[in-house]
């Protein structure tokens, strides 16, 4: 079934669908009537109206949960299946608090960013394009995006706002401590994002190393070694030593291979914004883009702000000239701040986009000031 439309959804929950539409600005998300969404915002929206949202019924598990869908990528109807090419995976790396997400993160990256987070914790999103030699394709470069989530909390907060961006969840399963109360949880959300699933049985080097145990146990969860059997891909491996990270990244493009994941690279760019802030230069965010390639001098409407790209920068520090799809770029060159999660576009011109962004900010200030008064009145009749 296709997914619904504000309109149809406003006409089933009776409300007019400026409402809905409102309801989803909230959410960070920006559509017009005839526009689909995301079900994660159709059942936010459902449950403020006191309605229950469902999906069509799948096939479910009382215990033990369906095995992830191998999905095909999702293309847009709008591209052309000769304009597609195949683009590169978006992993997050999901896991139990201290199992090494953010040294296996490290490992990949090079660089130390876990020796700089504050007692230990990952501070925000980060998100970063790695390129390397492809392992089996000889004179080809592999890319691969990595999202670093703060928590799961971040991975669902992301998709309750229709950024469902990530390709292929990679569950870190310490070695010695086995399956966590938040092993399950990452399950369950890369689950509910439909995802596929690569454990990595991490700390490999560490003397209580017990990777049977943690087959046994994710077995028991439904995720069954593709060595037993099963589909999901185990790697074994060290973020400390390094010894299995190149594995990983090896498995990580076979998953990918499998998903055929394609992109029109030749439109303009849309994407999410995966963090953002301020920087002495002004506001800066770390966009992902999703299809088409965005370029220094693009037009740029995000949310309620709009602005021309005036430098994409890379995990290293350096100057790009464009970022095609799947790949993590920072942004220079919004006029406001966006909300993570929300999605930007490039549009014809600079003028164009900013007479978006203030109609855009008009009905948001028109909104608060409905909320405002709601509160107002409320605050009246409990006066009397
Ligand atoms: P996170 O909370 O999942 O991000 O975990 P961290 O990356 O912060 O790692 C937690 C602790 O486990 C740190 O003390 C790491 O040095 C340690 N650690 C991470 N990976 C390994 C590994 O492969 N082997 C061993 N022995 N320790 C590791
Ligand atoms: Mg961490």
């Amino acid at each position: 079934k296709p997914p619904i439309t504000v309109r149809a959804l406003a006409e089933k929950l009776n409300q007019k669908a400026f409402k809905i539409i409102a309801d989803l600005m909230d959410l960070g998300v920006f559509a017009n009537v005839n526009q689909t969404m995301d079900p994660d915002c159709a059942r936010a929206i459902c449950a403020k109206y006191g309605y229950r949202f469902e999906l069509e019924k799948r096939e479910r598990h009382a215990q033990v949960p369906a095995a992830p869908p191998r999905k095909k990528a999702e293309l847009d109807p709008t591209d052309r299946p000769e304009d597609l090419r195949p683009r590169p995976p978006v992993v997050t790396v999901m896991g139990h608090v201290d199992h090494g997400k953010t040294t296996l993160l490290d490992a990949i990256r090079k660089s130390n960013v876990a020796a700089k987070e504050v007692g230990g914790i990952t501070q925000h999103i980060g998100a970063y394009t790695i390129s390397f030699p492809h392992p089996e394709r000889k004179g080809e470069l592999a890319q691969i995006t990595f999202l670093d989530t703060p928590g799961h909390a971040a991975f669902s907060a992301m998709r309750a706002r229709g950024a469902n961006v990530t390709d292929i969840v990679v569950l870190v399963v310490a070695a010695d401590d086995g399956v966590m109360p938040q092993t399950i949880e990452a399950l369950n959300h890369a689950r509910a994002a439909g995802v596929p699933i690569i454990v990595a049985i991490n700390k490999m080097d560490h003397p209580a190393a017990n990777p049977l145990k943690v087959r046994q146990q994710l077995q028991e969860q439904g995720l069954i070694p593709d060595d037993w059997g099963g589909d999901t891909i185990f790697v074994e491996l060290s973020a400390l030593t390094k010894k299995g990270v190149d594995k990983l990244l090896e498995m990580i493009l076979l998953q990918a291979d499998l998903l055929e994941l394609k992109a029109n690279p030749n439109r303009p760019a849309v994407g999410n914004i995966i963090e953002s802030g301020i920087s002495p230069g002004g506001p800066t965010v770390t966009a992902l883009v999703r299809k088409g390639t965005l370029r220094v001098g693009d037009a740029l409407l995000c949310g309620p702000y709009y602005g021309k790209v005036r430098a994409l920068i890379n995990e290293d520090g350096e100057r790009l000239k464009e970022a095609g799809p799947s790949v993590a770029v920072k942004v220079l060159g919004l006029n406001g701040v966006p909300e993570p999660g929300s999605e930007f576009t490039v549009v014809e011109d600079e003028r164009k986009a900013r007479e978006i962004a203030e109609q855009r900010q008009e009905a948001l200030r028109t909104r608060a000031a409905e909320t405002r008064a709601k509160v107002t009145l409320e605050n009246l009749f409990q006066v009397l």
